[in-house]
């Protein structure tokens, strides 16, 4: 029997037995894996391996693949019954950084509650929208997906077909709402897919695809576990398993008793204040550690940098126009185009802001703004408002009778090729991001950064940074030296 007749024969069968073709779908799914009783008699699963985490939005030119967390040692235990799950993972940066970059990691999840267990063993709870990703995540599997669809209290809708794919829609009994696409010839899962919301990007499509699956206690499971978005199909995980165990003993996953009483910590509210640093010219710091910073001019502001999030970036432009209330906020310079530094520009952009950036920026900041947010509304899925940009090269000097910005491009930094920096002559003040900060544990820039002061003979008084603290050139110098003697 071909497969076509097949599928047709499997269909017909299931409606014979008041089974919709969803729920056919998802049984023959099951018995591809080894039967639908053995999906569901499984108690845990161990996955381990080694793969990699590209850290995203964070490559060097916005054209450049990105750069990697390589993870040599993963492993991920479900404890299917009771709803947990553990990811242990040792990750190494395969780039330069200002902080840690051999990282140690413990996650854990215990129903709706998430937390993370330190080197020393002591487990701290996060927030419940960690926890609720890490609900998807943990669906990101064939037996936890399968299993989901199965329970009474989950809702199948919409097969359709696309290329050698079946596909469903789950909606769990927890409420999230997830796609499983089933290879039409074999019938083993192919991959889960689901929505979430980015401030940088709006709507995003991940996708977890299952390949070079193997049988195990006669059950089939996957040895590649591959998570793409749908942004410039971007990996965001890609582990190679090298052992998956079904109901090994593994260690009791719950969380902690005393985490279960506690509550589960609240998202920091956002604080915007403004500090005088010069005449005309304030530091918007606050909470977080992304910072603007606001300039005066004749008639207009300009602010540097629109960080982190349209919560972040509303409240900063909320207080620029509060501190010079007689004068419009305009522009906005964006230094470079990492995602840390511009998870306001959607923000901007509605605001009908000119964004100042690198002539290089203009075409990913196109494209980042041109994407829709349903799942979350922002203020730019509202409006429609579209990116109007003036790129710099060298240099370019904004002045008139108030104020003179003089900004430069920073050259051959490998940190973000494209990177921006400005000066006040007149009082001083630089204002940078990424180059340098004397909170680091590490400062891979310190030598570029050097060169560029030089360069542009800049002999500051203040450094007016975007991440950590006001510093000045001697402070800096003293914590480059003090890294170099360790
Ligand atoms: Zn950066
Ligand atoms: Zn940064």
């Amino acid at each position: 029997m071909n497969f076509k007749i097949a599928a047709i024969a499997l269909l017909a069968c299931a409606a014979a037995f008041g089974q919709s073709p969803e729920m056919a779908i998802i049984t023959r799914a099951g018995e591809a894996l080894g039967g639908k009783d053995k999906v569901l008699a499984v108690k845990t699963l161990v996955i381990e391996g080694s793969g990699i985490n590209p850290n995203i939005g964070q490559n060097p030119l916005p054209e450049s693949p990105l750069l990697n967390w390589n993870v040599p040692e993963f492993k991920r235990s479900i404890d299917l019954a009771n709803g947990r799950m553990r990811v242990e993972q040792h990750r190494i940066a395969g780039f330069d950084f200002a902080l840690a970059t051999d990282v140690r990691q413990n996650l854990g999840l215990d129903g709706s509650i998430a937390f993370n267990v330190n080197p020393d063993g002591i487990a701290q709870r996060v927030g419940d929208a960690v926890a609720a990703d890490r609900r998807i995540e943990m669906l990101g599997n064939p037996v936890t997906i399968l299993r989901a669809a199965l329970d009474p209290g989950a809702k199948l809708s919409n097969l359709r077909k696309k290329g050698s794919e079946q596909r469903v829609d789950i909606t769990t009994a927890a409420g999230d709402k997830l796609t499983l696409a089933v290879n039409a010839k074999t019938g083993l899962p192919a991959s889960v897919s689901w929505m979430s919301s980015s401030e940088n990007l709006g709507d995003v499509i991940n996708t977890t695809s299952f390949s070079n699956y193997e049988t195990v206690d006669g059950l089939k499971l996957p040895k590649r576990y591959l998570t793409t978005i749908d942004f410039r199909n971007w990996t965001t995980a890609d582990i190679q398993v090298s052992k998956n165990t079904v109901d090994g003993n593994i260690a009791d996953l719950a969380a902690p008793a005393t985490l279960k009483a506690s509550p589960a910590p609240q998202p920091q509210p956002v604080s915007v204040d403004a500090q005088e640093v010069g005449k005309g010219i304030w530091w918007l710091a606050g909470s977080g550690n992304a910072r603007s910073i606001l300039f005066e001019f004749d008639d207009h502001l300009t602010l540097f940098e629109v960080p982190t999030s349209e919560a972040r970036s509303k409240a900063v432009i909320d207080k620029a126009r509060s501190v010079v209330p007689s004068k419009p906020l305009t522009e906005v310079i964006v230094s470079h185009h990492h995602f840390d530094h511009t998870g306001g520009l959607r923000t901007a952009v509605a605001d009908g802001l000119v964004v100042i950036s690198h002539k290089g920026n203009e075409g990913i900041f196109k494209e980042v703004t041109s994407r829709k947010a349903t799942l979350k509304p922002d203020l730019l899925t509202a409006n429609g408002k579209t990116l109007k940009f003036r790129g710099v090269d060298d240099t370019l000097v904004l002045k008139d009778k108030s104020m003179e910005v003089m900004i430069y491009h920073v050259k051959d930094n490998t940190h973000s090729p494209l990177l921006l920096m400005a000066y006040v002559p007149r009082d001083k003040i630089l204002v940078q991001g990424d180059l340098i900060d004397v909170g680091w544990t590490q400062h891979p820039w310190a030598d570029n950064y050097a060169k560029n002061l030089e360069l542009r003979k800049i002999d500051f008084a203040k450094d007016v940074p975007v991440h950590g603290k006001i510093q000045t050139h001697a402070e800096e110098l003293a914590a480059i030296a003090a890294m170099k003697k360790q």
